[in-house]
């Protein structure tokens, strides 16, 4: 037989009916506001009509929120225990959660500044989160208060959640590594695109034959391919894998120092990376073309 949810009941006598009380009881220090509101919304999902009172005490630095239902049976309760749960379980992702990568970063990354580590969180905050975490949070949830009638909310986080504190600081460390990449990314398209400006164009126009796979062929005004450097630079890259061929496509283009660069390329290859990096790089100068007299011949080139 399993133990009953609701450890703390009492019973009294009242003119002949017996009534009784039984509940569960919340610890909590921080966004108490929001646990109010969750805890009451996952009752009023779960148990709708149960008789169900909110109550609250302050312990010591922290609120207890005790759930109480009136002459529950035990399928009230059942319902009960799962709202109060799945409630938990959304306040640690939506509220707790955060809060915590806040934590961990001021912590572990102090050098940022204040507008960095907002941008560091959007950037962990856009990653999807674990698609079934709500539901298995709340089943461990569930477990502990199946056996416990009052639950510390904070310590059961540092102590019985140790595994989801750690993904929340591998995911920190995971946008602060993207957010340090797509800085220097930005840094270096600038520096180029200093460069660019401040370069005498050498020729008036190229053209590159761009293919979905990222290897490129330029070629000059009559659609041939260039020779010496761009011919080299393009072979090494037909042979080697590990070549950067977003690298190789912008610094052959600094390279040829042209007025107008065209691409020729199928809608998908314009959305390469490489792409991207030019058109930072080269703004206005940049055309595209996805089908001309003069690339339709060699547009399944040999790449
Ligand atoms: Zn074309």
């Amino acid at each position: 037989m399993p133990v009953a949810p609701f450890i703390y009941c009492v019973r009294s006598r009242s003119g002949g009916s017996v009534n009784s009380v039984s509940g569960l009881s919340i610890e909590a220090q921080r966004r108490i506001e929001e646990l109010r509101e969750v805890l009451r919304q996952g009752v009023r999902r779960r148990a709708p009509r149960a008789d169900v009172a909110l109550r609250e005490e302050e312990a010591g630095g922290a609120t207890r929120m005790a759930i109480e239902l009136q002459n529950a049976d035990s399928s009230d309760e059942n319902c009960v225990l799962d709202g109060v749960s799945e409630a938990l379980a959304e306040h640690i992702v939506a509220n707790l959660g955060p809060d915590l990568m806040h934590r961990v970063l001021r912590r572990n990354y102090s050098y940022f500044d204040p507008d960095e580590r907002e941008q560091i969180l959007e950037y962990a905050r856009s990653e999807a989160p674990h698609p079934g975490i709500v539901r298995s949070l709340a089943r461990r949830f569930a477990d502990y208060l199946e056996q416990n009638s009052a639950l510390n909310l904070e310590g059961f986080l540092t102590f019985r959640l140790k595994d989801y504190v750690a993904d929340l600081e591998r995911s920190v460390d995971a946008a602060v590594d993207e957010f340090m990449l797509d800085r220097e990314y930005r840094e270096f398209v600038r520096l180029l695109r200093y460069f660019v400006d401040v370069q005498v164009p050498k020729t008036p126009s190229v053209h590159v034959l761009l293919a979905e796979s990222g290897r490129f062929e330029i070629c000059d005004e009559g659609m041939h391919a260039l020779p010496g450097e761009f011919a080299a630079d393009f072979r090494y890259a037909s042979e080697d894998g590990e070549v950067n061929l977003d690298d190789l496509l912008v610094s052959s283009l600094i390279t040829a120092a042209p007025a107008e660069i065209v691409i020729h390329a199928r809608e998908a290859a314009l959305e390469l990376a490489s792409v991207r990096t030019v058109r930072q790089v080269f703004g206005e100068r940049l055309r595209t073309c996805t089908g001309c007299s003069a690339c339709e011949p060699v547009r399944d080139f040999r790449v």
